[in-house]
């Protein structure tokens, strides 16, 4: 390798120029390209292919997803990596070369720490698991599912240990979806939100003046939906130029930078969840189209972490959209464009109706109160299956004790209890607190940003949300994967992360809804 370009690049901090370097990003930029065009071909699937396209889909899936296999497990990228890191200048490159140097190695210790036996083992097991789940939860027959379940367990302890045998497996598997986080923190946090949530829901479900979410539940139609899925994305700030919106069964956004697509599902007889999933894809989309340009293709490029992404989605779906300032400003909009429809509707029954805080069964249906309960329950069922207090045997009845315990409500049935979600059936675990790191989050980036912009419920209220995205894009989305989500949040706000903000903000939110 060329030294002498290599000493040069050193010793020059704001030179990006070097042959190594350039080498390892080259190779990290083919499978960003083969990723992006995998994304596309999964986002076909779900929208437009039709149904007899499947096989010939498939076989394109397979090919791509073993070119970026081959790719990611290039011994190149490893003999290059160390021999950057041996360089006698290495300590003096700039912060954002070394992150780059950082999330380069962890990936390929990631994908090279797997023995590739393993990995087909592991890809059969879970596809087998999830269509054992699916036909146990049309049935709600957990039986059914119990020893696939006991399997993917196994395996998923296999392979934390092949990425890091020093460390408890369920650190291991938090640690790839929030690096920096830990079970220890994580109960931290999670004790401190649940013991905020808990009378703040008892607050709202005994309050006599409740909701009535009935009067959300018109037909309204389809047509009216989608304008205003088109009207909100675009009031929020998702460029409709370089996105698009489209139906699905689930919705979810996928893309980067010059192509970040939504989707959505309509309901004839609920326009909230359309509504709502559009807001919440749209911030997902927000923070993909605004990530820094100059880093395009490499690691730090990307977003920190599944928590900071859906901190981004939920502070637009609920902050922003839930809030008595956006209807003050959309209300009349939404009478003109629904008509006759919801004409009678008062403006505080509507906004109440929205925010009505209801313990459920189902995550995904949950309020923004209830929602952090659905996943400290999966987080203190997935240590103890982890520590082996809790077997297999004993989760229906550990998990229905939860619900009772933390929302007051009995589940029925297994398929409305423990098998309601695929995460397990694929073999994902450890990825669910992040949808609470996300709220967390956001209740701390409120915080800030009220510092920083202290009028912006004045803005919202009048249909401005340009400063809002400024800011989370300034704060957030531009720093791409320069930090680590702990150390971001820090670097954001001054403070290490903190339930006490996020509980700050629900307890005076809804006690506007509420006569709490
Ligand atoms: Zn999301």
């Amino acid at each position: 390798m060329n030294s002498l370009n290599l000493g040069v690049f050193y010793l020059t901090k704001e030179t990006k120029e070097i042959d190594l370097y350039k080498k390892l990003l080259a190779k990290f930029k083919d499978s960003v390209i083969l990723g992006n065009a995998l994304s596309t071909i999964y986002w076909d699937m779900e929208t437009y292919m039709p149904e007899k396209g499947i096989e010939q889909r498939s076989e394109e899936i397979a090919m791509i997803s073993g070119l970026i296999h081959e790719k990611n497990v290039d011994p190149e990228i490893g003999s290059l990596l160390q021999e950057i890191k041996a360089h006698k200048n290495y300590d003096k490159l700039a912060d954002d070369l070394k992150r780059n140097l950082y999330l380069l190695q962890r990936d390929y210790d990631q994908n090279t720490k797997l023995p590739i036996e393993f990995v087909k083992t592991f890809a059969k097991q879970s596809a087998l698991a999830v269509e054992i789940w699916k036909k146990a939860l049309a049935e709600s027959n957990y039986e059914l599912f119990k020893p696939e379940l006991a399997k993917n367990i196994e395996l998923v302890k296999q392979r934390a240990k092949y990425l890091d045998p020093t460390k408890e497996p369920l650190d291991v598997l938090i640690d790839l979806q929030e690096p920096g986080f830990t079970t220890e923190i994580l109960d931290k946090l999670f004790s401190e939100l649940r013991d905020g949530l808990v009378p703040l829901i008892k607050k709202c479900v005994e309050s006599k003046n409740q909701p009535d979410y009935s009067i959300l539940e018109r037909e309204c139609p389809l047509d009216i939906q989608k304008q205003f899925s088109n009207e909100i994305a675009e009031l929020v700030k998702y460029d409709l130029k370089r996105g698009r919106i489209d139906e699905t069964v689930h919705p979810f956004t996928t893309g980067f930078y010059d192509d970040v697509r939504i989707t959505t599902r309509y309901f004839l007889n609920d326009f909230t969840s359309s509504f709502f999933a559009v807001l919440h894809e749209a911030g997902h989309g927000l923070y993909e189209l605004n990530m820094p340009v100059k880093y395009k293709y490499q690691p730090i490029g990307f977003y920190s972490s599944g928590g900071v992404h859906e901190a981004q989605s939920r502070f637009i779906e609920n902050i922003v959209g839930r809030s008595i300032e956006f209807w003050k400003f959309y209300f009349p909009r939404f009478k003109e464009l629904t008509g006759e429809i919801f004409a009678d509707l008062e403006f505080d029954d509507f906004l109440r109706a929205i925010n009505k805080v209801t313990p459920s069964f189902i995550r995904v249906e949950a309020d923004p109160v209830t929602y952090s309960m659905h996943i400290i329950i999966r987080h203190e069922i997935e240590k103890d299956i982890f520590s082996g207090k809790l077997s297999v045997d004993d989760l229906p009845k550990a998990w229905n004790q939860k619900y009772k315990e933390y929302l007051g409500i009995d589940v029925k049935n297994d398929a409305e209890g423990v098998l309601q979600d695929i995460h397990w059936s694929g073999g994902g675990f450890g990825g669910f607190p992040s949808y609470a790191i996300g709220n967390i989050m956001d209740g701390q980036l409120l915080w800030k940003m009220e510092q920083d912009i202290p009028d912006w419920r004045e803005q919202v209220k009048k249909g401005e949300i340009g400063k809002i995205v400024d800011w989370l894009a300034t704060n957030v989305h531009q720093k791409g994967n320069m930090y680590d989500p702990f150390d971001l949040i820090k670097e954001v706000t001054g403070k290490e992360l903190s339930t006490k903000y996020y509980l700050d903000y629900l307890n005076k939110e809804f006690a506007k809804f509420y006569d709490i």
